[in-house]
């Protein structure tokens, strides 16, 4: 898809009011016309509750039609409320990509007793003193839906490790022992074995287990119609499952299965490696794009900006990078919290949206509105979540226009100075008046002499975002003297009422 757009639909402190499958059906027009493709919805199935942001897996069946947990609504909507939104979507020609959580479960409905040993938080392999019985919350019965859409029940077997012990209300990290069990080997090296996440974890190479899970992923294609997946927690998953899941369900669904990763790891060779062992069956969320700008955001002008896109897949992988700025965990108070500063992040949104590699996302929090959580002060003495209308979105409606008419041919990187960097796309035939220059400064205000190319000689090119007022002309040779204010960007194009 030509200059597609993944839109990220939520961001981790959305109230619990149940209304944003009714909010993204209305919004839906809107998100097609600003050149949105596709649209990664959260986990929509039950988890804990009415609060939970849907990694609290509890009914992979349940998208808030059973009585389960407390709630027949998840936190965003009831069923019936996704399906319209879903069908909004696909009215106005966006995909639906669904947050697909297959490492855990939690919740559980009653406890069981089984065998377990005990293993270091920092080193799975390394086990502490004896294995013994311990009692944790593995059975999962639904009794809210029964034996609807599936009669599969979960038990102590169906799990590799769980964090929690009810005989003794100890929380440390536990391997199942029984015939066959272990952790996986196909998971991240981080901490020997990562495998263990949280909760209980689903054992992936069990095959009843495997049976089940691909089974759920015919259900949830054919009953919903979604066009892909975002796999979750990839690092903790046996990446030999991960490519048979895709392989398979594509398989069934006989049509093409749009699949991104997250694989949270700034090690390229890690990345890459999951690349390979899955044969490119799915994207990557490129990782270290995000703390590249995580980094520059922090240091300012002490920041080398011809540095940007080292040891990212943007570079290395591609055809495969899924470019991002920041996302539910990687916001304040998230899990992974590294948030690209603010005076950043018009400068990370104008790369992934303009430059010619990867498939870029816009991050809920970055567009619409984000959270705070203040410190107490002499009138709250306790924390008060603050929602507040992003302060970006004019901006990254300004760039999502110059990547629909504009970003598109060839491109020139422009990575030649240690504040102020950018590049050309030289346009192409099928996009008249398309090409762009963009230049971003992380120092002072900067110009830089940049070739956009003979044909384009006399011409009157005009900056985009109304940082800057003169326009530029290009000379004989092709060249333009352009420039850009300190901390800011600046996207140049062909002015059509001036040339
Ligand atoms: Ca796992």
């Amino acid at each position: 898809m030509e200059n597609g757009v993944l839109f990220q639909y939520f961001e981790w402190n959305l109230p619990s009011d149940g209304q944003l499958w009714n909010q993204l059906a209305r919004d839906a027009e809107h998100l097609a016309a600003t050149g949105v493709t596709s649209v990664w919805i959260p986990p929509a199935y039950k988890g804990g509750g009415p609060d939970d942001v849907g990694y609290g897996v509890y009914d992979l069946y349940d998208f808030g039609e059973f009585d389960q947990k407390g709630t027949v609504r998840t936190k965003y909507g009831t069923r019936q409320e996704l399906e319209k939104a879903i069908a909004a979507l696909h009215d106005n020609g966006i995909q639906v990509i669904l947050d697909t959580v297959l490492d855990h479960r939690m919740n559980g409905d009653g406890t069981e007793r089984f065998e377990a040993q005990p293993v270091a938080a920092d080193n799975r392999l390394d086990n502490i003193g004896a294995p013994r019985q311990i009692e944790s919350y593995t059975e999962f019965t639904f009794p809210g839906r029964g034996d609807t859409y599936s009669d599969f029940k979960w038990h102590w077997h169906h799990f590799s490790g769980v964090d929690y012990d009810n005989l003794t209300g100890q929380n440390e990290i536990f391997r199942i022992i029984g015939p066959g069990k272990g952790w996986s080997q196909g998971v991240d090296k981080e901490n020997a074995n990562y495998d263990y996440l949280m909760g209980n974890d689903v054992d992936v190479n069990n095959p009843e287990v495997a049976d089940e899970l691909i089974k759920w992923g015919d259900w949830v294609i054919n009953t919903f119609g979604f066009d892909g997946f975002r796999m979750d927690a990839a690092k903790h998953i046996d990446n030999v499952f991960t490519r048979r899941f895709l392989e398979e369900t594509r398989h069934h669904a006989d049509r093409d299965l749009y699949a991104v990763s997250e694989y949270w790891s700034e090690d390229q060779g890690a990345l890459e490696g999951f690349l390979s062992a899955v044969d490119g069956a799915t994207d990557l969320f490129d990782v270290p794009l995000h703390f590249n700008f995580h980094e520059a955001s922090e240091k300012g002008e002490d920041y080398d900006m011809r540095r940007l896109l080292d040891n990212t897949l943007t570079i290395c992988s591609q055809q495969h990078a899924v470019t991002f700025v920041d996302n539910h965990d990687s916001q304040p108070g998230g899990s992974l919290a590294s948030e690209v500063k603010d005076w950043f992040k018009p400068l990370a949104y104008a790369l992934i949206l303009l430059m010619k590699e990867g498939y870029p996302v816009i991050f809920y929090g970055d567009y619409y509105s984000v959270t705070h959580t203040t410190e107490p002060d002499e009138e709250n003495d306790s924390p008060q979540t603050v929602r507040e209308a992003s302060p970006h979105r004019k901006i990254i409606d300004i760039l999502l226009e110059a990547r629909r008419r504009f970003a598109y041919g060839e491109e020139t990187r422009l990575l030649d100075h240690a504040s102020t960097v950018g590049l050309v796309r030289h346009g192409d035939a099928e996009h008249p008046g398309s090409g762009l220059v963009l230049l971003l400064s992380n120092g002072d205000d900067g110009t830089k002499k940049v070739c956009v190319g003979p044909e384009h000689a006399g011409e009157n090119w005009k900056e985009l975002t109304g940082s800057i007022c003169e326009n530029v002309i290009i000379d004989s040779d092709g060249y333009g003297e352009f420039s850009v204010k300190g901390r800011n960007l600046s996207v140049w194009v062909k002015d059509c009422d001036k040339t």
